[in-house]
């Protein structure tokens, strides 16, 4: 996405964990070593300062429009489109046209088997 250099300067990358039971002893130790995408498998960030550098990385595209309080409530496919529907905090309705829709809405998904408007 272009943000490593960002991303980078804001995380502690590659770090490992020790824990410890009531009893002092040590029971797991986790330091993953590979790299297999070519970059730490385990890197810990503080969310809000990493919700900024990806609205920021948004920002370089114009065309490009962020919606907050906006809850997808259904679409409909067509051969060539997706109509999605949107509730807003206020309570009034909209709705997006696009050439597809990727989902990304968590583990309480609306159901891709049961499209609606
Ligand atoms: C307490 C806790 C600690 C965790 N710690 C770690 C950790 O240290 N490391 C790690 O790798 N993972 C961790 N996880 C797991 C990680 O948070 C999840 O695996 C990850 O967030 C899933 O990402 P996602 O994008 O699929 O879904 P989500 O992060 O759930 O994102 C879905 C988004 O879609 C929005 N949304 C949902 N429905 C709609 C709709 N109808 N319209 C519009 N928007 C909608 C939601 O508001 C949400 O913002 C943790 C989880 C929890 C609960």
């Amino acid at each position: 996405m272009g943000l490593l250099e960002s991303v980078r300067s804001e995380i502690v990358s590659g770090y490992g964990s020790e824990y410890y039971g009531p009893d002092r002893q040590r029971f797991l130790t986790v330091k993953p070593l590979t790299q297999p995408y070519g970059h730490p498998r385990r890197s810990a960030f503080r969310q809000p300062i990493f919700e900024a550098q990806l609205r920021e990385g948004l920002a370089r595209y114009p065309h490009v429009e962020t919606r907050f309080q906006c809850k997808a409530e259904g679409f409909e496919e067509f051969p060539d489109r997706v109509h999605i529907g949107l509730r807003q905090a206020d309570g009034g309705t909209d709705r997006v046209e696009a050439d597809f829709m990727i989902g990304c809405d968590g583990s309480w998904s609306i159901d891709a088997r049961k499209p609606r408007i």
